[in-house]
Formats: C-alpha cells, structure tokens, sequence
C-alpha cells in the first residue's frame, strides 16, 4: 500500500491529566477524562500501526493529557522508533524524573516542550488548577537538561500572565532552554468556559510580543507564537525575528489529532472527527480521509469579514476551532481574537462574564470573611 504524506499526527495518548489547567483545549477536562475511559494499549497501539501503515510521515508529537502518565508510554516509543518516525513530545514535566529522562535519552527525541505561566508559583497553579505543579515541571525541566533531553519551554499566554512574558522568559533563561513556544491562547474544550477570563486582547498581546522581542534580538532566544495572531488585529512584521504561523488545515504543514477516543481531527482543538468515523479502527482506508471534506473544503470557506484582506489566503480568519467552539461555526466570523474588538455583541458578552465573575469571587472573598 503507497503511504500518503502527512506533516504530522498528534497522538492523544491518555484523556488523564494530573493538572487541570484553566486553558486546556481537551474536551473531557472536566471530568479529569473518566466520560472518555482508559484505552487499553493494545487497542491505542492498534490505531497508531493503522496510521503509521497509511501515512509517510515527518514526526508525530506525543501528548494527552500528559503523556508520561501513560503506563506504555515507552512501548509506543518502540514503535515508533522501528517505524522510524520522529518523536516530539508535549509534557507537563510534572512526571518527569532523572531516571525517566535517562530512558527518553535513548529515542530519537526531537524535543520535550514544556510550558510554565508565570514566574512563580502562585499565578502558576491558578492557571494549572493547583498547588505543587510550578515545582514539578520545575524539576521535570531540570531532569530533562542534567541528561542530555531537548527541551522547549511554552507560556501560554493569557490575558493573567500577558504581562509578565519577560519574567517568564527570565525563568526559561536560567533554566537553560533557548527555543520557545509563544501560544497565544485560543479558547477550545474546557476552555471555552474561561474565554473571558483568559482570552487576551490585542493590547496584551502587544504587550507580550514587546517583552519577548529583547529575548528574541539579544539574548539569543528562537521564538514562535503557535497560534495564528491576524495581521490586522496586531502588526507582527514589528516583532521579527519572532516567527508567526498561520493555521496549517488543509495544507502539507497540517497535523492531524489522533484523540484518545479513536477519532482523527484536523487538529487538537477541533471538535469533529474526520469523515464522521468515531474510531479509525472502522475505517478501512485512512488515506481516504485525507480527501475528506473537513481538510479539502476547509481553506475554501473565508468569514465575510475577510473577503478582500490581502491576507486571506495564509490567515484564512484565524483560528477556526476557536471561533466554532465560541462563536458556534469554523468561518462565520474570524477568530474571537479578533472578533471581540469588532463585534459588539462578543465584547459585551465577555464584559458581562468577566463581571460575573467578579462579583462571584468578591462574594466567595466577604462569605470566607463573615
Ligand atoms: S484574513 Fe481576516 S482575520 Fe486574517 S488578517 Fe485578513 S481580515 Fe484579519
Ligand atoms: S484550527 Fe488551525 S489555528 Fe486553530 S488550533 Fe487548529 S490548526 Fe491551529
């Protein structure tokens, strides 16, 4: 059978996460992943050898939920190695120890990424939903340095730690990690719930920008935002050499999502699977989805608002699960994050909640006090 090529897949391992991180695109956060259940092994590794037996690929990144807290984690490793597949990883850290990091020395690892929020402990664990985590990925991060493991550090930068970037970059610095990952938060799954509260605004993220580009310029720092910032919502040409993508669905740079349910998606933060099959195990060509109409169709729809931008063709509007899972469609509209400084009806909404919010953590605040 020819194998069609594929960028990359990224292998949802486990719907288990030992943080519950305020921003996380997975779907099944809020029950910590019991409505998804345990996927045996063998049932993983058997949807994992009928998309390596379909898809020539340049890597897979391996995530979650946390990957390392997958008991067969290494035995996947093994098959990929004998598939001669590349191997990146998304990881809390929090897992990670000296002897853990030794083993993973032994794989053709291109990196393990790794994200801290803040540049202490605090804000850390109010973003990642609790006490304990800032430490761990702390040591994680040593472990993985003191043998030898690749490491690129993440912030999630939201509309809390927006202003802190250069703290957090400092924190990277001493760490000794030199490739960054700027991921602009886009609302998707759990997440969606915190939009308000998180989502930031095209001044913060001016903010952020600013404080990585010294890092970035002077102090030898490789930096990417991960997720697409529409060039007419913030003028990222200003912020070279920070490098911006754009969404890659339905281009030879897309990777698919494997979800710990069985389900191929355009992308981890999309909802829907691919050509309507909840199992790949059902499908009996999976180079066939490949002409499905949720990746051939998806760079052909443009939000009305974009029609005519000298941009649309690499922009597209954005970010189009977060505009489904906010705005309730991939290509209505752009992107909240851009939609929430041209759309009154959003801005409201999002005003409203952040009220709400207040006022209910300013009740929680006076009831601990009477
Ligand atoms: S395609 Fe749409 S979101 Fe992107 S830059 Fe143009 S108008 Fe803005
Ligand atoms: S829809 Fe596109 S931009 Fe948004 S997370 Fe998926 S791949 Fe990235």
């Amino acid at each position: 059978m020819d194998r069609r090529k594929v960028s990359s897949i990224a292998l949802e391992l486990t719907a288990y996460c030992n943080q519950k991180c305020a921003y996380c695109y997975n779907e099944w956060r809020d029950d910590g992943g019991q409505s998804i259940g345990y996927t045996e092994s063998e049932k993983l590794f058997a949807r994992i050898d009928r998309l390596l037996e379909a898809f020539e690929l340049d890597h897979v990144t391996v995530t979650g939920g946390e990957p390392f807290a997958h008991k067969d984690v290494f035995r996947l490793f093994d098959r990929l190695e004998a598939a001669k597949v590349p191997i990146q990883i998304i990881s809390n850290g929090g897992l990670i120890d000296d002897a853990l990091a030794a083993r993973l020395k032994g794989y053709d690892v291109r990196y393990v990424q790794c994200t801290l929020n803040a540049p202490s402990a605090e804000l850390h664990a109010d973003l990642v939903g609790g006490d304990g985590h800032f430490e761990a990925t702390l040591e994680g991060v040593r472990a993985l340095k003191r043998n030898g493991v690749p490491v690129v550090g993440c912030v999630v930068v939201t509309k809390k730690n927006a202003h802190l970037v250069s703290d957090i970059l400092a924190l990277w610095h001493e760490l000794g990690v030199r490739q960054i990952a700027m991921s602009r938060f886009s609302p998707a799954g759990y997440a969606t719930r915190a939009v308000a509260e998180l989502l930031p605004t095209r001044d913060e993220m001016t903010v952020a920008f600013e404080q990585a580009l010294p890092w970035a310029r002077e102090r030898g720092m490789r930096m990417s935002c991960t997720m697409p910032i529409p060039p007419c919502a913030v003028e990222t040409e200003r912020f070279a050499p920070i490098k911006f993508g754009s969404c890659p669905i339905g281009t030879s740079m897309q990777e698919l999502a494997l979800g710990p349910d069985g389900k191929l998606k355009n992308c981890t933060l999309h909802k829907t699977a691919i050509g309507g099959a909840a199992d790949i195990l059902e499908v009996d060509d999976l180079r066939a989805l490949l002409d499905a109409p949720e990746i051939t169709e998806y760079r052909k729809r443009l939000p009305a608002f974009c029609e005519g931008c000298i941009h649309a063709s690499s922009c597209g509007g954005g970010c189009g699960a977060a505009a489904e899972w906010v705005l309730g469609d991939t290509k209505a509209t752009p992107d909240p994050f851009l939609w929430q400084h041209i759309d009154d009806e959003l801005a409201a909404r999002l005003e409203d909640e952040r009220t709400r919010a207040s006022s209910s953590k300013q009740r929680r605040r006076l009831d601990v006090v009477a």
